[in-house]
């Protein structure tokens, strides 16, 4: 009997609701990039991106988190305008370069509404979209979600009134808009052995599931979302940290961003996978991508 009562205590796993549900990869059609962007090079970025001839494909993928207080997304994509609108970037430098380093494969469906809708989410109940930075494919969908909540470093929400954020990519007229409700926010300092190498973190829902961390040199803002939830393999969701995880790994740097600011964040996510053995690093730009979040969700 005595047996029969202890068990009964104990929360059957099956009936706790877990803080995460599931994971999707959307995307907002693909590019093309230069190698030296994607693979690095000594060039200068300029020098690259007006004589490189070689294009290398990248997906535009973000992250709809579907977690038990409301759905949260990692970044909002590419507004298909920018392909279509001749005036979407309005400086003339900023449209002569970007047809330098990308090419840009995208069509009206790559809207965030209408990828939200096909998965059966309103875009109304979009609760929470962090952004890992504030590069132009990376927050093309805010318009579609003025409800919800903005979550940007302070750090990279800085840029925003320096003289000119545009030449780093940063279109002000797109980020800033009316109504968008953005909480660039400090990060807490810890004392967590886990996260020691980290100069402090954001909790999301405060519940431990979605933490939010600094990994700067691709902007002096750059986050990443740590995501941890029983039975998953934990996750890394890392933005343009780099380009695909293998490089991570071998150490290569891409062909823009700070260079020694990266090498210190790529050390600090190696050893975040110290302690948290499996850790799944998952770029914005890798084409794994989608194999990667069905891994470590199964
Ligand atoms: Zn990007």
């Amino acid at each position: 009997m005595a047996m029969t009562a202890d068990h009964q205590k104990k929360p059957d796993p099956q009936l706790v609701e877990p803080a995460i549900r599931s994971i999707d990869v959307l995307s907002s059609g693909w590019a093309e990039q230069h190698e030296e962007h994607r693979y690095g090079t000594w060039k200068p970025p300029l020098l690259w991106a007006l004589t490189s001839r070689s294009w290398v494909k990248l997906p535009l993928s973000y992250f709809l988190i579907d977690h038990r207080d409301g759905q949260v997304l990692f970044d909002t994509g590419l507004d298909p305008a920018i392909a279509t609108d001749p005036n979407y970037i309005s400086q003339w430098i900023g449209r002569f370069l970007l047809r330098r380093i990308f090419r840009l494969h995208i069509s009206d469906d790559d809207r965030l509404d209408s990828k939200l809708e096909r998965l059966g989410v309103d875009p109304k109940d979009i609760r929470t979209a962090v952004i890992s930075h504030l590069h132009f494919d990376h927050i093309g969908g805010l318009a579609h979600i003025p409800q919800a909540k903005l979550l940007v470093s302070e750090r990279e929400w800085a840029q925003l009134s320096g003289p000119h954020p545009e030449r780093e990519w940063i279109l002000r007229e797109h980020i800033d808009i009316p109504g968008a409700q953005w909480q660039p926010f400090p990060y807490q300092p810890t004392d967590d052995p886990l996260l020691e190498e980290f100069e402090g973190f954001h909790d999301v829902a405060g519940d431990g599931s979605m933490l939010l961390l600094p990994t700067p040199g691709h902007t002096p803002g750059s986050l990443s979302m740590l995501i941890r939830q029983h039975g998953w393999k934990p996750i890394l969701l890392a933005g343009d940290v780099t380009y695909e995880a293998r490089l991570l790994d071998q150490g290569t740097l891409p062909g823009i961003g700070d260079a020694k600011t990266l090498k210190e964040t790529y050390a600090k996510i190696r050893r975040l996978r110290e302690h948290l053995p499996g850790l799944v690093v998952v770029p914005s730009h890798d084409f794994a991508a989608t194999d990667m979040i069905a891994d470590a969700t199964h």
